[in-house]
């Protein structure tokens, strides 16, 4: 086996492992491969291996890769996105999770008429108060959903957070679980148009924490790839 191959095995084994501990079906957790900075011909490793959605954080990056690949991949932006990269996303991405400003919501908007198509959006809540952080604050999150929904052309799928720096997955634990409630407070709501099928919370170094608080979509980009480059661990 390669080895991502073999780091799929043990990615895939952990998660129904965490899925099993929260008494959740495995199989409803999407594993979302985090290719910043990996090159294309690794990428197409992993769609091999049976994954199917790639994130990407940079819109340059994301076209140079998209030239090889196409759509053999589900593309996914998880990194800030500027308003004057939005139409390009779109020739992309077929979801933004990092939905961050009510200005995004409406160029995405614009931009979804002019081309006749509809995006789906995850708004990115900044749960661990880090000022290094994008996102909405939580107390923010119900007021924008509801403006974002009034917005033609943008589909509300769900919350994306990033949970703290730290060393420490269980740090991240009290992030994951907010992001958690705020996903219920909003469904209770049943806001026309928005349908909250995603939590996309965990990484390489907190994802199982991140499913035992109700993660559907973990974000893994080391603990398939390796360290990128430049990087100690
Ligand atoms: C880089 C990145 C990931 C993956 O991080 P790893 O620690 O390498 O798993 C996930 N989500 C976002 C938003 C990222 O920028």
């Amino acid at each position: 086996m390669s080895s991502i191959e073999e780091n799929l095995v043990s990615i895939r084994a952990r998660i129904r492992e965490a899925a099993g501990r929260a008494g959740r079906d495995p199989d409803s957790v999407v594993l979302m491969a985090a290719c910043k900075e990996v090159p294309p011909e690794l990428v197409r490793e992993v769609l091999a291996q049976g994954v199917k959605i790639v994130g990407e954080n940079r819109v340059q990056e994301a076209l140079q890769k998209y030239a090889v690949i196409g759509n053999e991949a589900e593309w996914h932006m998880i990194g800030h996105l500027q308003t004057n990269k939005v139409k390009k996303a779109f020739s992309i991405f077929s979801m933004i999770q990092s939905l961050d400003s009510l200005r995004l919501a409406e160029e995405i908007s614009r931009q979804a008429e002019k081309l006749g198509r509809e995006m789906d959006v995850l708004v990115e809540v900044n749960t661990s108060g880090e000022d290094t952080k994008y996102g909405l604050r939580p107390e923010e999150v119900v007021d924008f959903v509801q403006k974002v929904v009034r917005l033609d052309g943008i589909r509300v799928k769900g919350l994306f957070t990033i949970g703290i720096f730290s060393p420490r997955s269980e740090d991240s634990r009290p992030c994951f679980r907010a992001l958690r409630e705020l996903q219920d407070r909003l469904e209770s709501l049943n806001l026309p148009r928005a349908s909250l099928e995603y939590l996309s919370m965990g990484m390489t170094d907190d994802f199982e924490v991140a499913i035992e608080e109700g993660s559907n979509m973990v974000r893994i980009g080391r603990g398939v790839f390796g360290p990128r480059p430049g990087q100690q661990s």
